[in-house]
């Protein structure tokens, strides 16, 4: 993540979570010097996969993004995935652990508690404090606590 999408995340709208179980797509992998076009195509639309190492290849699971699929090629296992990562850190996030995630219609964003206090919750502060302080909360409004109750608010409205 850059620094300019890490001092965006403090704006969004966040909810705590708890990430349930979730369904992948599954299947053998044959050690190959290049994936087939199907695997590829697969890694490419679904968000997350990952390998495992098992004899003459890899077990593949691609988390489930509920479209159509190859049943020949491909297996449906329910809540076979069973963690996410965060988003700053790359920790994994076991299913049902508590973490946070942006509220709908946002870019989504999954982060770990440590990385929400660090990233979100901190900055959230300070911006509640400055609200409080200076009172003025609204779209094109700015605010110099420094130079006292400074409000300046725009010409139109939203
Ligand atoms: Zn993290």
């Amino acid at each position: 993540m850059t620094d300019d999408e890490l001092s965006k995340l403090p704006a969004y709208r966040w909810m705590p979570s708890r990430i349930p179980l979730r369904d992948a797509l599954t299947t053998f992998v044959a050690d190959a010097p290049e994936p087939e076009p199907i695997i590829a195509e697969m890694s490419s639309r679904c968000r997350e996969t990952v390998w495992f190492q098992v004899e003459g290849g890899h077990r593949v699971l691609f988390l489930y993004d509920g479209g159509v699929f190859d049943q020949s090629r491909f297996i449906l296992e329910p809540k076979v995935w069973d963690y996410d990562e965060c988003a700053i850190c790359g920790e994994r996030i076991p299913s049902m652990t508590l973490c946070h995630v942006t509220q709908p219609k946002q870019p989504y964003f999954l982060l770990c508690e440590q990385c929400y206090d660090r990233h979100v919750r901190a900055h959230a502060k300070i911006n509640s404090d400055l609200i409080s302080a200076g009172g003025c909360n609204s779209i094109g409004v700015k605010l110099d606590v420094r130079a006292g109750l400074v409000c300046s608010f725009a010409p139109w409205r939203f």
